[in-house]
């Protein structure tokens, strides 16, 4: 049996399957940092030890764990560095400390390349071999799957897509750097320009009630209503995202680029058609029909799957 594990800003997935990826048993449970890491990783370890005795598995027949949480990462010390969303998590040796618990192989894995591989594997990438994944949450995230394998390059940062500029310099990012993806398309940078730069007469601002409330919900609300400023707003994100699938398509070629979180949110008609037609326009006209732009498919499952498929890593087949 495996475990996986997805450790998020604000929920935690655990799902428990055979190693053909048949889930046996699922939970879902808010995250509620301690503020102490090893007291968070005991109540995971209970939270475990709970799946396998509900889906009557014994201790001793798990093959493999597998962790999904936000980088940086210290893939190869099995480290969770500095995580954003959980509050005292430093240098936290996971891999070791569940290690020790279950007595089985763990694997640790950024929830970027967690989700390409669950993508890949169970949703949009069924069957393909190269796979760009990119979703827009918070940041942006990527994960890069090429010949069937992640790809993580030199200190496991390949995928880090949300840091590729497409504004020179640029917009200043959470990163330090300026002009990256994320600056114009992550939630956070997102959400601060729509609040400082909406009309008073957009919808926006009558669907929020004030300016200062507005998010990305009420902003793809508004274009799919045809508010002309929602509608720019999207132009301007679409245009940002078809610069970054260009930069991909001349370095890695993909056959499927997978779009989640906001694109899936304004759906085919104000995203993604747009999209496919920026890429077309600006790369050869052979390599159109070989990319397709997709939305991903695993929505709620996403998070079960991901761990999965880091668990699958863990006995070595990735
Ligand atoms: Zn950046």
């Amino acid at each position: 049996m495996l475990l996986g594990i997805d450790i998020g800003g604000s929920k935690i997935a655990y799902a428990l399957a055979d190693p053909a990826g048949e889930i046996l048993a699922r939970r879902r449970r808010p995250t509620e940092p301690t503020g102490n890491p090893e007291q968070d990783l005991a109540g995971i370890a209970d939270d475990a030890r709970g799946l396998l005795a509900q889906a009557g598995v014994g201790e001793g027949d798990l093959l493999g764990i597998g962790v999904s949480v936000p980088g940086p990462l210290d893939i190869d010390r099995g480290r969770v560095v500095r995580p954003p969303n959980l509050a005292g998590w430093e240098a936290v040796p996971v891999g070791k400390i569940l290690q020790t618990e279950f007595g089985c192989p763990v694997a640790l894995e950024n929830d970027a390349n967690a989700a390409a591989l669950a993508e890949y594997r169970f949703g949009a990438g069924r069957g393909c071999q190269d796979l760009v994944y990119l979703t827009m949450s918070t940041g942006v995230g990527g994960g890069i799957i090429l010949g069937g394998h992640l790809h993580r390059g030199r200190m496991g940062t390949a995928g880090e897509l949300g840091h590729t500029p497409v504004e020179w310099p640029g917009e200043p990012c959470a990163c330090g750097l300026r002009g990256c993806l994320e600056a114009y398309l992550g939630g956070v940078a997102l959400t601060r320009r729509l609040r400082a730069q909406v009309p008073e007469t957009s919808a926006c601002v009558a669907l929020a009630g004030s300016p200062e409330a507005v998010s990305t919900v009420h902003w793809v609300e508004a274009a799919r209503a045809g508010d002309p400023w929602a509608l720019a707003e999207m132009d301007r994100f679409n245009h940002h995202l078809a610069q970054a699938i260009v930069h991909l398509a001349f370095s890695l070629a993909p056959e499927v680029v997978v779009l989640g979180t906001i694109p899936i949110a304004a759906g085919d008609a104000l995203c993604f058609d747009p999209v496919r037609k920026h890429v077309a326009e600006r790369i050869w006209p052979h390599q159109a029909p070989y990319m397709k732009i997709v939305p991903a498919e695993l929505g709620d499952d996403l998070a079960y799957r991901a761990g999965l498929c880091v668990a699958l890593e863990a006995i070595g087949k990735d």
